[in-house]
């Protein structure tokens, strides 16, 4: 596996391997490696000829207040993992490459990031999505690999890669989880054993939620009332938001029609943790 953390070799090498005829398949990640990362990793190398990962803690994605410094980071176990995982590049780009003093250039994908996490989170998914672009333009990817995990970061790369003509085709890949159903995440490393027993209550509501959607409740405010309440029941746990939406274009459902998606928001302790299901009603 070769690493490369200067961004002219990356785009160099980019030329390189599209001039052989191969595909590059693209993995964006910000590191601290688990089985969510690993699967997408697994459909990239089943389905391009050259598998890239990106670390890269992007520090215009964080808020000020928010774990920047803290995050979790472990380059060499994370070169490790994605060797297992039959990658064949690792980029690793130095943040003072990646946002030079003169750089400028922010992407906003507007309609998409004043809903959900964008709430909260102000100027987090033009952060995201100027990342990514800057990355796609260096790794040149033909494929790139995102996880559910992420629906509103998933549908706003979607929407990015199709309005500028990208020509990437852009997969989303269902969310792993633990055994008890916690959806992996790089922050879960923050939970205390307390916090990881009541960071549960985000996979029960997803569950309350479809059976009820699969009992024949289509209105979303019904769910997400209940919803609310299990999450309130549980004493660690804060909400900061669970709605119903379209899965496509994000926007407000007031009944279900065919599909729709809960994603949730809940701070457990001082961790925020995501989450999210496609219901399905009757
Ligand atoms: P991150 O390192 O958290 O920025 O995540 C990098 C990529 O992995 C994103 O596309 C995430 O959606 C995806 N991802 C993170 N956690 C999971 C998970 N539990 N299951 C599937 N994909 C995930």
């Amino acid at each position: 596996m070769e690493q490369i953390n200067k961004i002219a070799r990356m785009q160099e090498r980019a030329i390189q391997i599209h001039k052989k005829g191969l595909t590059i398949g693209l993995v964006p990640t910000m590191g601290y490696l688990h089985d969510g990362h690993l699967s997408l990793m697994r459909e990239a190398r089943r389905e391009t000829d050259c598998v890239v990962v990106s670390i890269f803690v992007n520090p215009i994605q964080f808020g000020p207040s928010e774990d920047f410094a803290k995050y979790p980071r472990d380059i060499e176990r994370d070169i490790g993992l994605a060797e297992q995982s039959g990658v064949d590049i690792i980029f690793n780009p130095a943040a003072k490459d990646m946002y030079p003093l003169r750089f400028r250039t922010i992407v906003d994908v507007p309609g998409l990031n004043n809903i959900l996490c964008s709430a909260n989170r102000p100027g987090h998914f033009q952060g995201v999505a100027t990342v990514v672009c800057k990355l796609f333009n260096i790794v040149r990817p033909d494929f790139a690999y995102f996880g559910q995990k992420d629906a509103q970061q998933a549908v706003i790369i979607k929407r990015m890669a199709e309005d500028l003509n990208m020509g990437i085709r852009i997969r989303v890949l269902p969310i792993v989880r633990e055994k008890d159903g916690l959806a992996m995440s790089s922050r879960n490393i923050y939970l205390s054993q307390q916090e990881r027993r009541a960071a549960l209550c985000l996979y029960n509501a997803l569950k309350l939620a479809e059976k009820l959607a699969l009992a024949g409740e289509k209105e979303t405010r019904f769910i997400t009332n209940q919803v609310e309440a299990l999450i309130k029941s549980e004493p660690l746990a804060k909400l900061e938001y669970a709605a119903i939406c379209n899965p496509v274009d994000l926007s407000y459902m007031e009944t279900i029609e065919g599909e729709a998606l809960l994603a949730l928001a809940v701070k457990i302790g001082s961790t925020r943790l995501i989450d999210n299901t496609i219901l399905k009603t009757i």
